[in-house]
Parts: C-alpha cells; sequence; structure tokens
C-alpha cells in the first residue's frame, strides 16, 4: 500500500519520483525541506505573502539560514519582477522558499512565473509550500523545477493530519545527501532509500494511509482534472454569492485561491468571532483569520470533499446572519 500510494501520488505532485510520507505536521513537512539542503550559514531568500510563508522563514532560520524576505502586503500575491530584482542582489543563493497557496489570506502566487524567474537568475534550490494547493489546484513538481515540495493528508487530500508529502527532485537529493546540516528522522534521503525499497525510514503513521489510499481512489475516479475544475467551479460561485452579500473578499482579483477564500465581515453590527459563531449554529464551521486579520476576517476552506450543496448552505448561512450587519 505504502509502494502504491508514493506512486499515486506523483500525478497530484507532477513528480517524476515517488512522493515521500513523513510522520509528522505540514510544518514538519517545511522541516523536511529546509533541514535537509541548509547548513548555517547558508543565504536563502524566502519569498513571504503572509502568516505561513513568514514560518517558513521562520523554519529556514531555525537552521542557521541567513535569510533575506521579500515581504508582500496580505492579499497580494509575489511580482515575479521583485523576486528577480532581489536574486540579482544576491550572490550565491542555495535555496529559494515560496507558498503556493497562502492559507491565511487566500492568494494564490504565480508559481510557473516565479519558478521561472528562480531558475534564470540563480542556480538555488526552489522548495515550495504546496500544502493548501496540492490536490487541489495544478502543482507541477518536474515542470516547474521544484526541488522540494511539502504537502500535507489533511487538507485537499481529505485525511486526518499525520503524514507531510513531500516530492523531491534528485538534484535535491544531491543536495541533502552533501549536507552537514542537522537533522535525525527526518532525514530525506534516507526516507528516499526506505520508500524505494517499499517501507519507510520509521514507523509511519499507518492509519492514515488507510485513510489516504481510500482518498486517492476518490481521487483518481473523479479524475484529476475534474477535481481541479471543481475547486475552480466552487471558489467561484462562493465568491460570486459573497458579492451579494457586501463582504470584501480580502485576496486582491487575479490572485484568488481555489481552495481558500479570506473575507472581511463589514462592521460594526459583526465580529468575525460572532459570526463563526452564528454559522456553527447551523453546523458550518470556518476558520478565523491570523494576526491582523483575527478580529474582522473569517476564512472559507473550500477544498477536498466539497461540492455545490455546502457552498450555497454557507451563502444561504451568512445570508441570515448578514441581516445583522447592516
Ligand atoms: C496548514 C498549513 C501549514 C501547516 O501545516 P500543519 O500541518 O498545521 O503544520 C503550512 N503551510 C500552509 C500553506 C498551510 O495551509
Amino acid at each position: 500500500m505504502l509502494t502504491g500510494i508514493s506512486r499515486r501520488l506523483q500525478p497530484v505532485f507532477g513528480s517524476s519520483r515517488p512522493v515521500l510520507p513523513f510522520t509528522t505536521s505540514g510544518t514538519g513537512g517545511l522541516e523536511v525541506a529546509a533541514g535537509n539542503v541548509i547548513a548555517p550559514g547558508d543565504e536563502v531568500v524566502a519569498v513571504t505573502i503572509g502568516y505561513f510563508g513568514d514560518r517558513f522563514a521562520d523554519v529556514a532560520a531555525g537552521f542557521g539560514a541567513a535569510v533575506s524576505r521579500l515581504q508582500v502586503p496580505w492579499g497580494e500575491a509575489a511580482a515575479p519582477d521583485a523576486l528577480r530584482r532581489l536574486l540579482r542582489r544576491r550572490r550565491a543563493v542555495k535555496a529559494v522558499l515560496l507558498t503556493h497557496n497562502e492559507t491565511a489570506t487566500g492568494a494564490v502566487n504565480p508559481l510557473p512565473e516565479l519558478a521561472a524567474v528562480v531558475h534564470q537568475e540563480s542556480a538555488a534550490l526552489l522548495l515550495v509550500d504546496v500544502v493548501s494547493s496540492v490536490g487541489g489546484m495544478p502543482v507541477e513538481v518536474d515542470r516547474h523545477g521544484i526541488d522540494i515540495a511539502v504537502g500535507v493528508t489533511q487538507k485537499a487530500l481529505m485525511s486526518p493530519p499525520g503524514l507531510a508529502l513531500v516530492a523531491v527532485s534528485d538534484r535535491a537529493l544531491r543536495v541533502a545527501a552533501a549536507n552537514p546540516g542537522s537533522r535525525w528522522s527526518l532525514d530525506l534521503v534516507r526516507m528516499a532509500e526506505s520508500v524505494d525499497a517499499g517501507t519507510t525510514s520509521y514507523t509511519p503513521a499507518v492509519t492514515v494511509l488507510f485513510a489516504l489510499d481510500a482518498a486517492l481512489a476518490e481521487i483518481e475516479s473523479e479524475g484529476l482534472a475534474a477535481v481541479f475544475e471543481r475547486h475552480r467551479t466552487l471558489a467561484g460561485r462562493l465568491r460570486a454569492g459573497l458579492a451579494n452579500l457586501g463582504v470584501v473578499v480580502r485576496a486582491e482579483p487575479g490572485c484568488r485561491s481555489d481552495t481558500v477564500t479570506a473575507v472581511r465581515i463589514p462592521g460594526p453590527g459583526a465580529t468575525a468571532a460572532a459570526v463563526r459563531r452564528r454559522l456553527a449554529d447551523h453546523g458550518i464551521a470556518v476558520s478565523a483569520g491570523r494576526e491582523d486579520w483575527h478580529a474582522d476576517t473569517i476564512r472559507i476552506g473550500h477544498l477536498g470533499w466539497v461540492s455545490e450543496p455546502d457552498i450555497d448552505d454557507l451563502l444561504a448561512a451568512l445570508t441570515e446572519i448578514g441581516k445583522d450587519w447592516t
């Protein structure tokens, strides 16, 4: 089953190598990426468009990297030219860190364009957090020259938490093998060798593998292209409904995610906490905003096992709650 899952994840990640399951959270997966290729003192460029981009940068700094941040205002995507300018001012960048889909803001980065800039302007490894995109939006590890892509089971892959799913290039494995930096149970090369031998380096979250096996069967029977199309259509349906309610989608037009939408609740008649409580009465769970967006923003997940009635039920509930906003 393990070998099957590693292989069946390949089209989901667009990777020609088996995808590696590490028993850890998504953040642990970011630690796999940074810890295996970064040694203390290495120059790293981190493109951050929000909370999770900051976290990836912090993880790299935790492994001793000298991190230069391209900090983009929340709600926006990174501009390829801004990354180009930053890379031209830096020499010997070991790795560039990107977030594909920023779950805190609902903004999605132009991954193909940013990846092209990284490869044009540097020889850096490209490490990408695809935690909240993979399985819901196209991710093309090989095509875009991504060296390490980190996903998880508990988002668009519809399974419980417990596994970070890591796609890796041959180049990243070579760099990892030569890297003296710290890591032990999250060693990339040892895991790649183990998976090639049909096992994992240490005891895996077996129960989660069973769930993922079933989730992949769902995705395969729907068809990956149809899964992506469903996410795109549902995101559009949600935004169209929200436009009628006077709430503000916080990601800029042109970079709005297919998997998560952050919206500002118009005050003063409601707060995000009050809206979340009232949605809970309808049996609907949404997340609060992060950091500065905590008080006035809710985040609606529409990824994985989600369909039109889910979106319509949410819109109907928000319509009722929204009568008190004005
Ligand atoms: C959820 C998430 C993470 C963290 O995953 P955990 O499993 O909670 O550690 C990292 N990056 C992004 C973009 C996420 O959405």
